[in-house]
């Protein structure tokens, strides 16, 4: 029988219960077992396509084209293994779904009820995950409380009761706040989130607690006298330095051990967690510090900015860094203020322009591309950062008044121009050009070199595309069209000669970016901006 783990927030959102899903992930595959993950996100959008990156974070792309939550990167990078868009539900699909299957007439003669039918169509979907699985993780969105969680949990209540209690297990990762005016360690918001979560008939196996401190032992046995558990199932979560430092102080707690216990489960084999160490030994001891710029416009909200929005390309830049064992600062420039002429890129190591959508701060992308072009600065641009690249490169080198007609409908050169097949399509959600989409690499090009192969894929997020009328024009100018769609129609990878690094690619390597296997084109960049930094400093030198 396939295992369930249920992972539940408690008090506030935000304390990293997606780090300690995917570390309990990580843990378990370690242990030889077959496991999947499966997000909960409450919302009624069908999908996170659709939502504001600001308010959301990125979203993150499956290979079979899901535009869901960040919080399923998060799983990938710590499983090595993709997901399908079918381990994320959301009350929108939920209902969707329900709601065709009364039109076409599968509940004919019923009413078609909240209780049983949403939460049997929320089993069959994670059961169906479960299948092929020893063990399924289903972490819910939100934390306990949230009026729209109500479902989800009816519906985990309700799967313990099919398949009893040694099938399910419930995970409570709650947050244990230090007011500063006391400065002392407070338990009574999880000993209120443990009784908001009894009250849906759950009673939660562990308590994950994070915070800033560990947990001290009076605060432990307290939480065991008021919330009735075991303080051998109160684990302390304290902050680290790094999110893959979470697996290894997880199992110096014994949670994997103690959750198979509690599962009737025996691990398979014995983990060996000697890559992993050394990857984040790598990333903890950097030999060397670089600078780059990423050039964004997701950053404000209110007073705060919210780097969430580009999350997977930060991951990259991260996953590469320990790779070539070395720190890198990033600046995170918010492109409108390249345009207000606030920002010197005066000690930058490297420029990416990631992914955009819209008008907002266009011009500061296409001045920072050119300035990287004209500097010999390494320069990686992702998505719109190849669009943009190529406007800019018909701009200042062809001499065009060239634009994208995402952002200029009217423009004279329309060097970026919508998809064919996107130029009917009137509804808006999952309907981009999504996933993993194959490019074959031009021999004798840097991008070939970087891959060691002739073909290469990457997951994609567009509904543009370099104009196929302006290949000719772009390639006689210089620009080398290094990856092309496998009918040579799409612009994959684009790259300039005389220039120790500029490559954008239409494609978005982050997504397939981790700790173990980083993106090489990632790494390749990187490797650029250090010999950038070497020259630079050699040229002060010699001043
Ligand atoms: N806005 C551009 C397009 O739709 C680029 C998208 C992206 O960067 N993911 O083609």
């Amino acid at each position: 029988m396939e295992k369930y783990i249920f992972i539940i927030g408690g008090v506030i959102s935000g304390v990293g219960k997606g780090v300690a899903t995917a570390s309990i992930a990580k843990i378990l595959k370690e242990y030889g077992l077959n496991i999947s993950v499966i997000k909960i996100d409450p919302y009624i959008n069908c999908d996170a396509g659709t939502l504001r990156p600001t308010e959301h974070g990125e979203v993150w792309v499956t290979e079979d084209g899901g535009e869901i939550d960040q919080d399923l990167g998060t799983y990938e990078r710590f499983l090595e293994k993709p997901l399908s868009k079918s381990n994320s539900i959301t009350t929108g699909q939920i209902y969707k779904t329900l709601i065709e299957k009364e039109r076409k007439g599968d509940f004919l003669g019923e009413t078609v009820q909240y209780i049983p039918h949403v939460p049997e169509e929320i089993k069959l979907r994670i059961r169906e995950i479960g299948k092929n699985h020893d063990i399924v993780l289903i972490e819910i969105g939100g934390t306990v409380g949230d009026y729209e969680n109500i479902p989800f949990l009816f519906a985990a209540k309700s799967l313990e009761n099919d398949i009893g209690k040694e099938n399910v297990s419930y995970i409570l990762v709650s947050y244990m706040p230090i007011p500063s005016h006391i400065d002392e360690m407070k338990t009574k918001p999880t000993q209120l989130a443990i009784k908001l979560l009894r009250e849906n008939g759950i009673q939660p196996d562990f308590i994950l607690c994070r915070g800033k401190k560990a947990l001290d032992n009076v605060r432990k046995k307290k939480l065991e006298k008021y919330s009735n558990i075991n303080a051998e199932y109160i684990i302390s979560v304290p902050d680290v330095s790094s999110i893959y430092i979470i697996p290894l102080q997880l199992e110096k707690e014994n949670l994997g051990e103690k959750l198979l216990k509690t599962l009737n489960l025996k691990k398979k084999k014995e983990p060996n967690w000697q890559p992993w160490i050394n990857a984040i030994s790598k990333s903890q001891n950097p030999s060397k510090e670089i600078n780059i710029a990423l050039v964004g416009k997701y950053l404000d909200i209110g007073e705060f900015q919210l780097k969430d929005s580009y999350l997977s390309v930060n991951e990259a830049i991260n996953n590469s860094a320990s790779f070539n064992n070395i720190k890198v600062k990033i600046n995170w420039l918010d492109s409108k203020n390249i345009e207000k002429g606030l920002v010197d890129f005066k000690g930058c190591n490297g420029i990416i322009i990631p992914g955009g959508f819209g008008n907002s701060g266009v011009e500061g992308k296409i001045q920072a591309i050119k300035y990287a072009r004209e500097n010999n600065i390494p320069f990686l641009g992702l998505c719109f950062g190849l669009q943009l690249a190529v406007v800019e490169f018909s701009r200042n080198v062809c001499k065009l008044n060239a634009h994208s007609t995402e952002i200029d409908p009217e423009v004279e050169h329309n060097v970026i121009d919508i998809l064919d097949e996107q130029r009917n399509i009137k509804e808006k959600g999952a309907t981009m050009r999504l996933g993993s989409y194959k490019a074959i690499l031009k021999d004798n090009t840097k991008i070939k070199e970087i891959y060691n192969s002739n073909e290469v894929y990457e997951r994609h997020r567009h509904r543009y595309e370099v104009n196929p009328k302006y290949h000719s024009i772009l390639e006689k100018n210089g620009l080398i069209l290094s990856g092309l769609s496998p009918n040579g129609k799409l612009v994959e990878f684009i790259e300039l000669e005389n220039h120790p690094f500029f490559i954008a690619t239409q494609a978005h390597p982050e997504f397939k970016s981790s700790l173990l296997n980083p993106s090489p084109l990632f790494n390749a960049f990187i490797k650029a901006c250090l010999f950038n930094q070497e020259i630079e400093k050699e040229l002060i030198k010699e001043l």
